[in-house]
């Protein structure tokens, strides 16, 4: 399975940084890169440089006033002070009107440019794959997706990946695109910003909202007008392990994804789902990483001409996790095979930085996994909600069995 990949990159990327112990933090894309490289899957032609999106490229998803309200509280203050833009300086702002100031999201200087780069990042990817240049790009800045029309949330200022999509949706319009995000959070402002457009297809796969931000991804989000039915939402019990999560994953995605037969798929890869996550409660293994971005990448090929974006997203336990996560996407997308072992330079390098050991294999073992008292009772919920959402899909046939569908691309 061929096709070009790149991976967009630039050191900007880390200041996009809301304050040194916020959960989110960059540094994660730096131990990512460099375990990449460590583990000889990186070639200098791989890397390509992102650049910061424009306003107008904003405007595609964004509220003016919410944009504009970015930019200025972003300047440090004694630019604002001097500050001839329209809204003038000294005017008041009231940035939790717009998702901003708040302990998940706070202000921080230079966070328009930040949040722009990471936009342009996402931008750049996807017209390099439209345009023929590249068949996957990867930008792991990104998938940045609770950021809504008018307002930022969940560490997400702006919403790249919906800039990406509304970018293709406006000068390709008969292009259908897929929008696959297995991050633990719900993929909320992504689903929303189309959620009446039949042309997107939003899949979220994630730990069920009822006791987790944002709350929303159930079942019955389907979407409105025209759309409904193009809004697919699989929320999993808190606990759930990889062979449920799997299962889940494939019996949803790959029949969706076979008969919606998009035209590019977005693949946000947010990797807070793993047991070591310490914002949420799925108990999952970097199994999963492997194992989706494998799906993802034979779909792309199978339905979509190999046409495949791959973001971020959420990971917040930067030196256990993101980058054994990200390196296995990596290397599923780029088609290379890697050692079962980490890097030896890489451990050496970062252990001392490191509050934890770090580990020595890609892979968990699963003695590893603290024991789950009600494994039976979690894997049947699923199940059963896989079920019911299937039955609500309208537009999904479901005259094969999953077993002939798994068989159906390749393994
Ligand atoms: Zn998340």
């Amino acid at each position: 399975m061929g096709g070009k990949a790149v991976a967009m990159y630039s050191p900007a990327y880390s200041q996009y940084t809301f304050s040194p112990d916020h959960p989110f933090q960059p540094k994660r894309l730096d131990l990512t890169m460099e375990l990449i490289n460590e583990m000889n899957l990186l070639l200098l032609e791989d890397l390509t440089d992102p650049v910061p999106a424009l306003r107008e490229e904003l405007l595609l998803t964004h509220h003016v006033d919410f944009i504009d309200v970015v930019r200025r509280l972003s300047q440090p203050e004694e630019e604002m002070i001097y500050d001839r833009s329209g809204m003038g300086a000294g005017e008041a702002i009231s940035p939790q009107k717009f998702g901003l100031g708040s302990e998940d999201t706070p202000v921080f200087p230079r966070m328009y440019e930040a949040a722009r780069m990471v936009v342009g990042g996402t931008l750049k990817a996807a017209q390099l794959i439209v345009t023929g240049i590249v068949s996957h790009a990867v930008n792991f800045a990104g998938g940045l997706h609770h950021a809504q029309h008018a307002k930022a949330a969940g560490f997400c200022v702006f919403n790249d990946a919906a800039v990406a999509i509304s970018y293709l949706r406006k000068n390709y319009p008969d292009m259908k695109i897929a929008y696959v995000d297995i991050d633990a959070h719900h993929g909320d402002g992504v689903q929303q910003l189309f959620y009446s457009d039949p042309q997107v297809l939003t899949i979220s796969i994630h730990e069920t909202g009822r006791y987790l931000f944002p709350g929303t991804g159930k079942i019955k989000e389907l979407g409105e007008g025209m759309g409904y039915g193009y809004s697919v939402n699989v929320p999993l019990e808190a606990f759930t392990e990889d062979d449920s999560w799997m299962t889940s994953f494939d019996r949803v995605v790959i029949p969706c994804i076979q008969q919606f037969r998009p035209d590019l798929i977005v693949f946000q890869a947010g990797c807070d789902a793993h047991y070591l996550d310490p914002l949420t409660h799925l108990s999952c293994t970097t199994q999963i990483y492997s194992h989706a971005s494998r799906v993802m990448h034979k779909l792309a090929h199978q339905v979509a001409g190999g046409k495949l974006l791959v973001l971020g997203g959420g990971g917040y336990d930067i030196w256990r996790v993101v980058p054994r996560a990200w390196t296995l996407v990596w290397a599923e997308i780029a088609g290379r095979s890697y050692e079962e072992q980490v890097a030896e330079n890489w451990i050496e390098k970062f252990q001392g930085d490191s509050p934890y050991p770090l580990p020595r294999l890609m892979s968990d073992k699963i003695d590893d996994l603290p024991k789950i008292p009600r494994r039976q009772v979690i894997e049947e919920k699923n199940e059963i909600i896989v079920e019911q959402l299937l039955s609500e899909i309208c537009w999904l046939k479901r005259k094969r069995k999953t077993t002939d569908i798994i068989m159906n691309i390749g393994y």
